[in-house]
């Protein structure tokens, strides 16, 4: 449960980031998040400001880490300027940009192109991130028989049903309850392998919830060189 947001300040790497406050009931430590503009601190009640600012400043290595990977991210990620590149599972296509609506965005030879009426870079974004579902849903397709059949049906589960959606902070999440995958569309951006490590770390957990020994053996028994595909998403 949210109750009350309140700005602070903190001088992270020479720079001035605001520091946004939530207390939460029930909360037992402080938990921080760095997002785009901001850093972001959920706690309990009862945390003084300097305690927070202590925090913070006690992980600013790992903020200014994170800060770096993020913007390295976005560098792959850079969607929509002539001349630019976008990583299509793992290979930089340049981007074309041409007027017409035949196709709205499709990837050929090292390129990847958009068609559009008005190339505004909410169209372009638009353009690919349908194209990257499109590719995304028939990879899965392809990918998910095997675990249907390898894990579901050999344990009586029924198959779960998956989703996609644009996740920055996590490539897979698999919720028990309502039997739902759900992967991050910017795994379009990298290898084919990341994508089939993610699915099968989320089907694993069908059968083991945790991240324990279990969990791990399952994976590895499905998936021998699963840390080897996995490894293409850890930029
Ligand atoms: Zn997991």
């Amino acid at each position: 449960m949210v109750s009350s947001a309140r700005q602070l300040s903190a001088l992270i790497g020479g720079k001035t980031e605001p520091v946004e406050v939530t207390r939460r009931r029930g909360m037992r430590r402080l938990v921080l998040r760095v997002a785009e503009d901001h850093l972001r601190i959920s706690c309990p009640y009862g945390v003084s400001e300097q305690e927070i600012l202590s925090f913070v400043y006690s992980r600013e290595a790992w903020i200014l880490d994170t800060r770096r990977r993020q913007e390295r991210e976005s560098r792959i990620n850079q969607e929509g300027e002539t001349g630019g590149v976008i990583y299509w599972l793992g290979e930089p296509e340049r981007v074309v940009l041409r007027s017409g609506e035949r196709q709205p965005a499709y990837v050929d030879g090292g390129q990847i192109f958009f068609q559009l009426s008005e190339p505004s870079p909410k169209q372009v974004q638009a353009a690919f991130r349908a194209l990257a579902r499109q590719k995304l849903q028939e990879l899965i397709t392809g990918e998910r028989e095997q675990w249907d059949l390898r894990i579901c049906q050999a344990s009586g589960l029924p198959l779960p049903q998956i989703a996609l959606r644009y996740m920055t902070s996590r490539w897979g999440v698999c919720h028990l309850r309502t039997n739902q995958i759900t992967l991050s569309t910017r795994l379009i951006h990298y290898p084919e392998c990341g994508l089939q490590a993610v699915l099968l770390h989320e089907y694993a957990h069908l059968l083991v919830p945790r991240h324990d020994a279990r969990f791990y053996a399952v994976v590895h028994r499905f998936m021998p060189d699963y840390e080897e595909r996995i490894r293409v998403l850890k930029v």
